[in-house]
């Protein structure tokens, strides 16, 4: 059923950067939940693997020294979902990764493997975006930090080099701390369905007034994107019905969404706009403003 041609279990984070030094044409298998999908359906590109599913090095959510939060790779998102730490303080992330699929599908997916799959309509994305997230990998040229934002290249497409893993992504605590968040899933059925637009959204109010709004979207354009238009034009309006409004149809100067068998163009702009106005009405909500 599964064409593998190779297969090796890496011990650790080293010793998955060399079997993958080793051989040019292996790639990493976490979950599986994507990776075993495009073997049965013929992409020969995955039958050479190396296994890093269960690496107890790269599993874990912990804070760090400074009050940052530190998600392994190869947390799956049921982990991520049980998380207190993610509860208490990340509940945005808690809340996009109860839409990952079903129990089953989220008892082996991993947040690692959504990020280095490269789909655009990943669920874990929009919420990393807004707490500006960092990715820690390392590779056989040593360690490196990614901003979120500059990890994706387009469509399927991530900076990873060949021998480069993602171990872990940090939130630093003035990314997270006083913020009130949101996110939405749009998807043409409840469960077991990709996003058709994604959404989330971070607010941190001041004296009754917007002082900072981060909001980004997933399908909306070729990469995972943060409306900025809408975010310098949301500072210090008060989150009135009105000004959300407002808001919103600033973030049309921001995403660039295409037609598709899921949606059209029109549908997915009328949609962009819609989750806009929700995500920023409860995320100002979460953060103490009235709406
Ligand atoms: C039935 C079903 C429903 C689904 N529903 C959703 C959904 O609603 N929302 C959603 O976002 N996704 C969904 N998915 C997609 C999938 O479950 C996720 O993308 C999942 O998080 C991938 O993680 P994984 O550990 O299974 O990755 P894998 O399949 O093991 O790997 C995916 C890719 O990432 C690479 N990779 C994995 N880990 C690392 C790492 N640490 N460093 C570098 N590269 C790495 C692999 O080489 C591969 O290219 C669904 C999948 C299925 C089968």
């Amino acid at each position: 059923m599964f064409d593998i041609k190779q297969y090796e279990k890496a011990e650790s984070v080293k010793d998955a950067v060399r079997l993958l030094s080793e051989n040019p044409n292996a790639k990493l298998i976490s979950g599986g939940t994507d990776v075993l999908i495009r073997l049965r359906e013929g992409h020969s590109e995955y039958s050479e693997l190396v296994d890093i599913h269960d690496l107890e090095e790269i599993k874990g959510v912990s804070y760090t020294d400074t009050g940052d939060i530190e998600i392994c790779a190869a947390t799956t998102f049921t982990e991520v979902v049980d998380s207190e730490i993610i509860n208490d303080v990340l509940p945005v992330l808690a809340l996009a990764s109860g839409t990952v699929g079903g129990p089953q599908v989220r008892n082996v997916a991993t947040i690692g493997g959504n990020l280095c799959n490269g789909a655009v309509s990943a669920d874990s994305l929009a919420s990393l975006c807004v707490l500006d997230a960092l990715l820690i990998t390392e590779s056989a040229e040593g360690e490196r930090e990614i901003p979120i934002i500059d990890f994706y290249l387009g469509p399927g497409q991530v900076v990873l080099g060949q021998t480069e893993i993602l171990k872990s992504i940090r939130i630093c605590l003035d990314n997270y701390a006083g913020y009130g968040t949101h996110y939405y899933k749009y998807a043409m059925r409840n469960a077991m369905d990709i996003a058709t637009i994604g959404c989330a959204a971070a607010v941190k109010m001041d004296d009754g007034k917007i002082e900072t709004l981060k909001i980004s979207f997933t399908v909306a354009a070729p990469k995972p994107i943060r409306a900025k238009t809408a975010e310098e034009f949301a500072v210090g309006l008060e989150p009135t019905e009105e000004n959300i409004k407002k808001i919103a149809k600033q973030v049309m100067n921001d995403v660039t969404p295409r037609d598709s068998w899921r949606a059209s163009k029109d549908f997915r702009l009328h949609i962009i706009e819609t989750l806009a106005e929700r995500v920023i009405k409860h995320a100002a909500e979460d953060a103490g403003g009235e709406s």
